[in-house]
Formats: structure tokens, sequence, C-alpha cells
């Protein structure tokens, strides 16, 4: 990192503080003028946009997802773990994607997804909501793939 008024590229770290949005700021002095700086790295969000279905946009909220996982799993042997792992796959695989923006379904395609993996039942719970299941024999359907694969 150059020093900002002579230009020098060597400098030492004095302090150094992480702030709660993942971020580092580190305070510096230069070697050569000894004058003191800081600088800030911060972590670039490479996770696209979700597209609302009203069409508007709002940040990948991870939070937000595993609330609505943990309803799904309530009562279920999933731990706490398991679903911070699926969460944290489910934005890896969002990252992989390289677009900016994506719809929600992408998002709610991948819960599924791994759901279906970790516990039929919370599955079943989410896909009842997620697609909309609202007749019986849709979700008998939707079982009835589950337990003939
Ligand atoms: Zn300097």
């Amino acid at each position: 990192m150059r020093c900002p008024y002579c230009n020098h590229d060597q400098s030492k770290v004095i302090d150094t503080s992480h702030d709660n949005r993942g971020g580092i700021r580190r305070r510096r002095e230069c070697e050569n003028c000894h004058q003191r700086f800081s600088t800030y790295e911060r972590p670039i969000l490479a996770t696209p946009l979700i597209i609302k279905q009203d069409g508007t946009r709002e940040e990948f909220n991870r939070d937000k997802l595993v609330r609505g996982i943990r309803i799904a799993c309530a009562k279920r042997p999933v731990s706490a773990a398991d679903i911070d792992r699926l969460v944290g796959e489910i934005e890896a695989s969002l990252q992989k994607m390289g677009r900016a923006e994506v719809s929600t379904r992408v998002v709610g395609d991948l819960v599924i997804k791994g759901l279906k993996d970790l516990d039929h039942v919370a599955y079943i719970r989410y896909a009842i909501v997620y697609l909309r299941l609202d007749d019986l024999q849709a979700i008998q359907k939707e079982i009835n793939n589950i337990l003939e694969s």
C-alpha cells in the first residue's frame, strides 16, 4: 500500500480492527515519512441480487433464508449446522452462476433440491408453500414422486 503523502510503498500496520460487515480496517504508518493513514479492506459481494416476484430487487439475505428453512425443518432431525451448510451451498451456487441478478425462483429451486436430500418431510413442507401445492392431489403426487425415487 503506497503512502498517500510521499508515495513510499512500505508502511507498517499499527492497528487492525474488524467491522461487523466483514471489513478490516488497518491503521498504518509510512516507514519513510511516518505519516499515518488508514486502509479499509472488504469482501466484494459477488452474490447476485434477488429479483422478487413483484419485480423489485433485494440483496441475498442469508438470515431470511435460514429462517424459512428452519420453519420447514421444525421438529425434524435436521441440525442447525445442516441448515447452515445448505444455505452456504446455496449462496455458493448463486455466486458460481456469475450473474448480476437471479429470480427468487432460482433460489427456491436450490432450497427445494437441498431439502429433498436433507429431509423429506421438511422438503414437503417447503414445497407446499413454495410450489403453491394447494390441493391435496398435487401434494400427494409430490409425495409419491419421493416414495418412488
Ligand atoms: Zn510517506
